[in-house]
């Protein structure tokens, strides 16, 4: 349920109303527009319809959620969620680049791409340590050695680490180290997995599945929020459609879409849509310029070497390249053209 207080409802009104609906029990999301404020209700609907909502401190009007991913909505939450990590911010106009290996192999690979991807501006680094490969006789990763190396090559750049968690089993290994957590496409859909994650503190990338529709995604998000946790980022890694050209589809189409769905940040994933890597640049690109809060990249300084994914590894140059085109990017304003569109 929402609650649309009066235009220019005063704070005092505000608090008093968000106070009593806590102490009934229930937990409040308070997100304040320009003119109006909107406290977003999570709780049991029954118990909630019994309750005089709107008699409360200048309540204009009572609404329920009519998205089933309720506490991803724009309807209970107007303004986008701005995630910080490490004095990082993603969303709300602040955009981000994470880049780094596919999978983390050796320190002297590592440091070299941490080194040479902050040089060139990216703000996080990514690098799996369990890797979801589809045989099993590939490279798995390299555990928690490959943990340890993210934090060494932290250490040296000052780079949050970005690494993918693959298994309930490993939560307390991976959230030894990391500062972000990326649930993969392969584990989209592992309810178990994401209920535990959206119990713990830490901001989670869930990307969308391998053929996911976007309200599977947000399904998806909304079971990590539901266990509490308020920091998902959106990542779109492109889909498998009945074109096999490249390794998937990148549907740009969908930043604005799922920005006007939901408050939570929407990052593209260009290397694991292209799979190989002279398009990867041109998709970054494209989804950067059509609005997306960030992309995630993968870089290598030695491709052929690369354990995994080494086909769409970008070389650090190439990264360099990339980012001194982005910076010099006119980004499109949906909002803006929105407003537009509305005032015609
Ligand atoms: C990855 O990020 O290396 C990865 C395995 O991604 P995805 O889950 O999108 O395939
Ligand atoms: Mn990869």
């Amino acid at each position: 349920m929402i609650l649309v207080m009066k235009n220019g409802a005063s704070e005092d009104s505000i608090k008093k109303t968000s106070q009593q609906i806590q102490d009934w029990g229930h937990k409040v999301t308070i997100s304040k527009g320009e003119h109006q404020t909107v406290i977003g209700i999570i709780g049991d609907k029954q118990d909630l319809l019994g309750k005089p909502l709107q008699t409360l401190p200048e309540v204009e009007k009572v609404l329920e959620v009519s998205a089933p991913y309720k506490k991803a909505s724009r309807e209970f939450k107007p303004n986008d969620t701005v995630i910080e990590v490490e004095g990082i911010k993603i969303g709300g106009g602040h955009r981000s680049i994470i880049a780094g290996p596919c999978s983390v192999d050796t320190y002297d690979n590592l440091i070299k791409t941490a080194k040479a991807v902050k040089k060139a501006g990216a703000t996080m680094l990514r690098g799996g340590a369990f890797k979801p490969r589809t045989s099993p006789y590939s490279f798995q990763g390299k555990g928690e050695e490959g943990l340890k190396m993210l934090v060494e090559a932290k250490k040296e750049t000052g780079l949050p680490i970005v690494t993918e968690l693959m298994s309930e089993k490993d939560i307390d290994l991976v959230y030894q180290y990391t500062d972000i957590v990326q649930i993969g496409a392969r584990n989209m859909q592992n309810f178990a997995l994401l209920k535990e994650i959206g119990k713990l503190g830490k901001p989670v990338i869930l990307k969308n599945g391998i053929a996911s529709t976007v309200k599977e995604h947000l399904m998806s998000v909304e079971y990590v929020l539901s266990g509490g946790l308020d920091d998902v980022i959106i990542c779109l890694r492109g889909t498998r459609t009945y074109e096999t050209a490249m390794r998937n589809t990148l549907d740009v189409n969908l930043v604005p879409y799922i920005q006007e769905l939901t408050h939570l940040p929407v990052i593209v994933d260009p290397s694991h849509a292209a799979g190989k890597r002279e398009f990867v640049s041109s998709l970054a690109y494209a989804g950067m310029a059509i609005g997306a809060d960030g992309a995630i990249i993968e870089v290598h300084p030695c491709p052929s070497c690369a354990l995994s994914d080494g086909d769409q590894a970008l070389l650090p140059e190439d990264f360099q390249y990339l980012m001194d085109k982005l910076n010099k990017l006119e980004i499109w304003n949906q909002k803006d053209w929105n407003q537009k569109l509305n005032s015609n």
